[in-house]
């Protein structure tokens, strides 16, 4: 047994404690090998049951265990369902065996446990958790588009009830903090240090020597009741149409899945429910949603924020002094972000009250988490207290990072750079939240050209993940390195972009939005456009987002993208849905939410009400049937082939990175992995994906010319990788 990555380590005291330390690894995870030891283990325990009197589960690295293999998982196709299953069912029958070992099985989970990480603990019979710094637990598969199936949907239902189990922990896939574990029930103990951890775990083995699961004792019931129980058979009937509420029709099978696997499994008997859990997990590992969602969502997701494009060769910095210049919408929630990373902020505007205004963004946020017991008060000052509001502007003296956020103004941006930089830090990084003003025509006012760079943030600073990081032609490679060291000081996910009109993320929701208008100017009605979208799995319906952005800036963008276009001697210039945005808010005066009313009227309180009546009126034309499915594809189709128009023109640096821009930046939507992916697994791959659009484009016009590259690729029977 030398070679087993679970060290046995039997004490004087007939407590043996297990340590899972894959030598081969950063992390455990369910590797062939880790289940050829874990059963290894079982078997030993089984023969030495007699040696002692409990077990203590814990790992030798500081996480406890990461989970499945997603590499293996995000490889599987329908030819693997029965492997798959194979390997689920060797984890349920080796945790089955150690929680009816008939001996006490403590888990001493000293760091983040997630999904097949977490099963384990929950085939302890009690859970000890360390609040460990970053430490989170709990069972994400829905977020790659699995699900537990390694007893997890199973167990957690009998600890906790349906109810419980679905709404907070497997149906969402929340990652805990041990203190949140603690209170929705999956641990049973959060302790602060291992030594408090380890003598807890003794002192609970030598009070409960007879410990069963509860589900293994005389007269167990479902928490909440079974579904035969009439309480929870009247919720039943709810539960999936809260599902599909939340998902909008979007075709995600995992949580549909988690809900079939908890419901069908707590009318059977244990055995029976692990069969059906196994039999719904094997089906989502090894269909498309879930390898588009690990590969972008995990691994391209992780590389992207590790730094995968940050330029290699210099030291890594954290900006200290950060100047946000201008404190309205845009500045004051970067002030927020910044403060929260550790930094001071110089927030400066033209008027204190206007800076203070500003800085108030962050009191507000900070109360909140306060209130929710989310922060302490201490923390709330601290973080204030970073906070530098302004109308000085020799306050931002030597400041080590500029992040300019004033009015969307060539001129004033230019005397604005003028005027901070004699009083910079020398070598201070100096950055533009230009939404679409050219970095080039900015730069002739900055005397470093290298250290100029353009920082893209989306609204809401605070909520939204991804940072487009601009870089303009003199921008040299240490800038952009700062940059990406930014981008993780604040928690952002950078991608490196080229200084070119609307950068990626708002060029390609651009085209999604467009055609969702183009269809109204077609005669199409709005309700059905709205529910196109969010069936297709768009977040809300592109009328809707039109409202929230406002119309009176996409014309604007739209304008400055025809303009740029026709300067680059581009002929993608058509924008089909312009001319019912010009009607929307020049002949009717209704922009969109902040006014009140847009494409749907509004309450006093900003909330949205119902379509607004006009459209019909103006728009709609009965007699005009467009397919759903071609409003469907049109809106992913438009989208993906600017993407690739994008990918193919350099303004994306790697394919993960235009990936990850469409999920993060316009909501494209999440079981396509992002915009390339879902042309790399379209139905007949590349190929089949320009069939189709060929045929979008005879009928609904030149928007869907597809990009030369993507011909030749697709005729050399390639994909974008
Ligand atoms: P805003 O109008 O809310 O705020 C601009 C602020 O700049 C105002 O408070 C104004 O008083 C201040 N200001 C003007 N002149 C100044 C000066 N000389 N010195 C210091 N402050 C000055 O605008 P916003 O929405 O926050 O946008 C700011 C920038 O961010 C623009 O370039 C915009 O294109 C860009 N941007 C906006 C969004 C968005 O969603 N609104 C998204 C990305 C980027």
């Amino acid at each position: 047994m030398a070679d087993n990555m679970i060290a046995w380590d039997l004490g004087a005291d007939r407590v043996l404690v297990l340590t899972i330390d894959d030598p081969s690894q950063a992390t455990n995870t369910m590797t062939e090998e880790f289940a050829r030891d874990l059963t290894a283990t079982v078997d030993r325990l089984e023969s030495e049951k007699d040696t002692f009197d409990g077990v203590i589960l814990t790992s030798g690295k500081d996480t406890f265990f990461a989970g499945g293999d997603l590499n293996l998982l995000m490889n599987a196709g329908p030819a693997d369902a029965e492997s798959i299953a194979a390997g689920l069912d060797t984890y349920k029958a080796a945790f089955r065996r150690i929680e009816t070992l008939g001996k006490p099985v403590v888990a001493a989970i000293n760091g983040t446990a997630l999904g097949g990480g977490f099963e384990i603990a929950l085939a302890c019979h009690h859970r000890i958790a360390l609040d460990a710094k970053g430490s989170l637990l709990g069972l994400p598969e829905v977020t790659f588009g699995v699900l537990p199936g390694a007893g997890g949907v199973t167990r957690t239902v009998r600890l906790l009830g349906i109810t419980n189990a679905v709404l907070n922990v497997v149906g969402q896939g929340r990652r805990m903090k041990p203190a949140k574990a603690r209170q929705v029930g999956i641990v049973d103990e959060v302790v602060a240090d291992r030594d408090e951890m380890f003598a807890r775990a003794r002192a609970w083995i030598a009070a409960n020597p007879g410990a069963v699961q509860p589900w293994d004792a005389k007269g167990y019931k479902i928490p909440g009741g079974s579904p035969s129980s009439p309480a929870l058979t009247a919720n039943l009937p709810a539960f999936p149409a809260t599902v599909r509420k939340q998902l909008k029709g979007a075709p995600m099978p995992a949580p549909i899945a988690v809900l079939s696997t908890a419901v069908e499994g707590a009318q059977v008997d244990l055995d029976t429910a692990f069969a059906i859990e196994t039999r719904y997990c094997a089906n989502l590992i090894c269909g498309q949603v879930s390898t588009n969602m690990i590969k972008s969502l995990f691994f391209d997701l992780n590389s992207i924020n590790k730094g995968a494009s940050r330029p290699a060769g210099f030291a890594r910095r954290k900006a200290e002094k950060v100047a946000v210049l201008g404190a309205g919408m845009m500045g004051a929630a970067i002030a927020y972000v910044t403060a929260q990373s550790g930094a001071q902020v110089v927030l400066r505007d033209v008027s204190l009250e206007a800076a203070e205004r500003g800085k108030d963004y962050s009191r507000g946020l900070l109360d909140e988490a306060v209130a929710k017991g989310r922060i302490t008060p201490a923390r709330r000052d601290e973080v204030l207290g970073r906070i530098l509001a302004t109308d000085n502007v020799t306050d931002v003296k030597g400041a080590d990072f500029v992040v300019e956020a004033v009015f969307e103004d060539l001129e004033l941006k230019k005397k604005v750079f003028a005027e901070v930089e004699p009083l910079l830090a020398e070598d201070a990084l100096i950055a533009t939240n230009t939404s679409a003003l050219p970095l080039s025509e900015m730069v002739t006012a900055v005397g470093r050209p290298r250290d100029f760079i353009g920082l893209h943030f989306f609204s809401p600073v605070d909520k939204m993940p991804l940072l487009e990081i601009v870089v303009g032609e003199n921008t040299g490679d240490e800038a952009l390195a700062r940059a990406f060291d930014f981008a993780q000081q604040i928690r952002k996910t950078p991608i490196a972009v080229k200084d070119v009109y609307a950068f990626y993320a708002n060029r390609v929701i651009a085209q999604f939005v467009d055609q969702a208008v183009a269809m109204l100017a077609e005669g199409a009605h709005p309700a059905s456009i709205e529910q196109a979208t969010t069936q297709a799995g768009f977040p809300v319906g592109a009328l809707a987002l039109l409202d929230e952005v406002n119309m009176k800036t996409t014309l604007k963008i739209q304008r400055g993208a025809i303009a740029a276009a026709t300067a680059e001697g581009s002929t993608y210039v058509e924008t089909p849905g312009t001319p019912v945005q010009e009607r929307m808010v020049e002949e009717f005066d209704r922009p969109g939410r902040l006014a009140g009313r847009g494409f749907y009227d509004y309450a006093q309180d900003g909330s949205r009400l119902s379509l607004w009546d006009g459209l019909r009126e103006h728009f709609h034309k009965p007699e005009v049937e467009i397919p759903f499915e071609d409003m469907k594809e049109r809106l992913l189709i438009a989208a993906a082939l600017e993407a690739a128009r994008c990918v193919e023109a350099g303004v994306v640096r790697t394919v993960a990175d235009a990936n990850i821009g469409s999920l993060f930046g316009i909501g494209f939507p999440a079981w396509t992995g992002g915009a390339i992916q879902y042309i790399n697994q379209y139905d007949g791959g590349l190929g089949g994906f320009a069939a189709r659009a060929d045929d979008l484009r005879a009928k609904y016009g030149d928007r869907f010319e597809v990009p030369e590259s993507l011909r030749e690729m697709a005729a050399a029977g390639k994909d974008f990788g």
